[in-house]
């Protein structure tokens, strides 16, 4: 689950980790009394607006604006409030801005050396280890880094039973470049960082830009966190900070339906249950030289209702232009589900446009397979696996 930055923000307060304080906003009036509010807190004249939407490269979009008094911060508000702000990181459309943050302004005028850094934490899938990753590169996006100057990329794993360490925070600020009160602060900074995103269970914290200021203040100017949704059990406060506006409809829809659906780019729509069938069944779409609209694992009980809603939430992509129905029939018998792609076919009228492909093998497929044949509808049975991706292709060719 994605979150957005004043929400990373106040995540990393919590923790003890230095931020540079906001205020959020959903209109142009609210902008200026947080404005006045962050002014009593913080005593700070200038503010950043910031679009908060689940995007990076905000700054290159025109999302972060500095604003100088109170009548720039309504005006500026105002202009990003509602705008389809388009980044690096969004579609060509871009994102609807609904909340601003108002946030103080940290480059103190008159600092001549502002340093930007980032720092990263995140989970090394090759070692199976937290790391931190960090670069003296900081405010510009990492992946031109990653591809410009890699070895100014470092990173510094980390055990999962003794965590950071005091030597590997202090390395980190060494190799940074900070020396005396900086690399004190920084040590800090890094151990708060990373227990923050340990014990949140999150799966990302990157802080682009962590800025150090002419006075040695190490402190977050952005966030961006994920945090891991098998875990928000144990994070009930955390549960109502989803932002479903930002996510695709289709896969809020398919959640709130108890499916596991993830939309992709292809054309090809699948039924699948179970999650390593749905994966397989993929890349067999892949090799017969389509493209899957989606991973869809509709879990155990393939009957006529979870089905219909299935192909109601597949349909929903306007992309689709075949459906391959790929069903094991362990516990559940295949007849049944034969019989629930029929029923919701039925159901559906003219709702379903484009061919059906049923493959259904386990207890009862030959029964399966004759219902479907027998059903005098347009729906394409076949008994293997090739065949039936094979078949996706014949109908789409
Ligand atoms: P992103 O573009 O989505 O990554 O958003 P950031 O929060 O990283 O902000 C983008 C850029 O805005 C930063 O790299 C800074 O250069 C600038 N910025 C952020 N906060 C301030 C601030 O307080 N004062 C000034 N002058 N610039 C800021
Ligand atoms: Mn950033």
């Amino acid at each position: 689950m994605n979150l957005h930055e004043y929400q990373g923000k106040e995540i990393l307060n919590s923790f003890g980790v230095r931020i540079q304080r906001g205020i959020v906003a959903q209109t142009p009036e609210e902008a200026v009394t947080a404005a006045k509010e962050l002014t009593e807190q913080t005593g700070t004249g200038w503010y950043v607006v910031k679009a908060q939407v689940h995007a990076g490269g905000r700054g290159k979009g025109g999302g972060v604006k500095l604003a100088k008094n109170l009548e720039e911060v309504k005006t500026i508000s105002d202009s990003i409030l509602g705008m389809m702000l388009v980044t690096p990181q969004t579609s060509a459309e871009g994102k609807l801005v609904n909340q601003v943050l108002i946030a103080e302004d940290v480059y103190y005028p008159g600092d001549s050396e502002p340093e930007e850094f980032y720092i990263s934490v995140l989970l090394n899938r090759a070692t199976g280890r937290n790391m931190v990753m960090y670069s003296t590169e900081g405010g510009m996006d990492i992946e031109t880094v990653a591809e410009e100057t890699p070895h100014l990329i470092f990173t510094e794993e980390i055990d999962p039973t003794l965590g950071i360490l005091p030597f590997q925070a202090r390395k980190i600020a060494f190799n940074l470049g900070l020396k005396g009160n900086a690399l004190k602060e920084m040590t800090k900074f890094v151990t708060a960082l990373y227990t923050a995103y340990d014990k949140s269970d999150a799966s990302m914290f990157e802080i682009n830009p962590v800025l150090k200021t002419s006075d040695d203040k190490i402190l977050a100017v952005d966030a961006k966190v994920t945090l891991d949704e098998n875990a928000l059990y144990r994070h009930k406060d955390y549960v109502a900070l989803r932002d479903i506006r930002e996510e695709n409809p289709i896969e809020v829809e398919a959640k709130a339906a108890g499916l596991n659906y993830v939309d992709l780019d292809g054309n090809v729509g699948c039924m699948v249950n179970g999650a390593g069938l749905a994966m397989g069944t993929m890349d067999l779409i892949k090799q017969a030289g389509g493209d899957p609209a989606n991973f869809l694992d509709v879990g155990g009980t393939a009957d006529a209702k979870r089905v219909e809603t299935a192909f109601r939430i597949i349909l929903k992509d306007s992309n689709v232009k075949a459906i391959l129905v790929n069903i094991f029939g362990g516990i559940v018998r295949c007849d049944r589900v034969a019989q629930g792609v029929v029923d919701a076919y039925t159901n559906m009228g003219d709702a379903i446009k484009v061919p059906i492909i049923v493959r259904l093998q386990g207890t009862n497929a030959a029964e399966a397979k004759e219902l479907i044949d027998n059903s005098g509808m347009k729906i394409i049975s076949a008994t293997e696996f090739q065949e039936a991706a094979d078949k996706v292709q014949e109908v789409l060719s």
